[in-house]
């Protein structure tokens, strides 16, 4: 039977549990951790990842501050505000919301968010940290996307040390720290990409697979050892008829499902445990601010 991984579940698990964390740290300190939420301009996709993370963060006790400025906004004026929210002692976490308008620098803005509220785990220093760190440690801010991969991963009770894991995809925020994490997990790792060689081959080789491409479905059966398992990162919109559309992974999942031990489904796989990382690093910096 092929274990289909259920990010909603797991992801809720991980909520429940940073909400009686937070409970406890309210009656302990009175006070609870804060998240500011950047966005710029109106991009739609954006706008919605925006509210569920703000909903998410609110229900879990966490304090929302929303930012929402105008689509012309420029990089200074955006950076004056992450100044003043690395300044302010009841954020603990900040996040801006990619992508921005093509006018803003968007490493510049990032690298303007001090390393102790990177809440999604992208400056240099806390790249740097994830690299170094021979253990996954809990107490860095982790890219939360293949932190959530690697939590489904842990959901599995499977040993990952010798594993021969293939990371598709080598972005810095999705493939690269996914390496990293399962390095550190002691896996034998291979990234690949759009130039390499013989990709199938190395990837029907893989015990755990994660597909990092935004490519609709386009990992099948041929890509997979038996028995594999698979994290499928992508979202993609395709077009069902001239009226709808859904949501597919990078994996053609109904080809493959029969072949491999466990998957990820799209949507509701890896999208949940992003979120709830971005909670969890949020907590974990307002952890190490007041050193409990
Ligand atoms: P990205 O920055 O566009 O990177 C895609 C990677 O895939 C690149 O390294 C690229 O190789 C590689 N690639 C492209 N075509 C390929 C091919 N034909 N064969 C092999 N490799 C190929 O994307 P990303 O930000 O990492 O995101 C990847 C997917 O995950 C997207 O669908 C995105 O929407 C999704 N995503 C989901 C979540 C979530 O919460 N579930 C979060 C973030 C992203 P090169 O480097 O050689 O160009």
């Amino acid at each position: 039977m092929t274990n289909i991984l259920d990010g909603k579940k797991i992801a809720q698990k991980l909520k429940d549990n940073l909400k009686i964390e937070i409970e406890n740290i309210k009656l302990k300190f009175n006070r609870v951790p804060g998240l500011a939420v950047v966005q710029v301009g109106n991009v739609a996709a954006s706008s919605i990842y925006v509210k569920a993370k703000t909903k998410t963060a609110q229900e879990v006790g966490i304090n929302v501050f929303d930012h929402h400025l105008e689509e012309n906004t420029n990089q200074s004026e955006l950076i004056n505000l992450i100044n003043q929210l690395n300044n302010n002692k009841d954020v603990n976490g900040i996040l801006v919301q990619l992508p921005l308008p093509k006018t803003i620098n968007e490493e510049v803005v990032l690298n303007s968010i001090i390393p102790e509220k990177d809440a999604d785990g992208f400056h240099p220093l806390n790249v740097g940290k994830l690299s170094i760190s021979s253990k996954n440690d809990e107490n860095i801010m982790i890219p939360c996307t293949p932190y959530g991969c690697l939590l489904l991963l842990r959901e599995l009770n499977i040993n990952l040390a010798g594993k021969n894991a293939v990371v598709i995809g080598r972005s810095n925020i999705v493939g690269k720290p996914m390496a990293q994490l399962l390095l550190k997990e002691s896996c034998t790792v291979t990234t690949v990409h759009s130039k390499t060689l013989n990709i199938k081959k190395i990837c029907k080789n893989a015990d755990i697979l994660i597909a990092a491409i935004g490519k609709p479905e386009f990992v099948n059966k041929d890509w997979v050892k038996e028995g594999a398992i698979i994290i499928d990162v992508g979202i993609n919109r395709i077009k069902i008829n001239e009226e709808k559309s859904k949501l597919v992974g990078d994996v053609l999942f109904s080809d493959v499902e029969n072949k491999v031990s466990a998957i990820s489904p799209v949507p509701g796989g890896v999208g949940p445990m992003t979120i709830a990382c971005l909670l969890r690093n949020t907590t974990t910096a307002h952890k190490l601010k007041y050193k409990y």
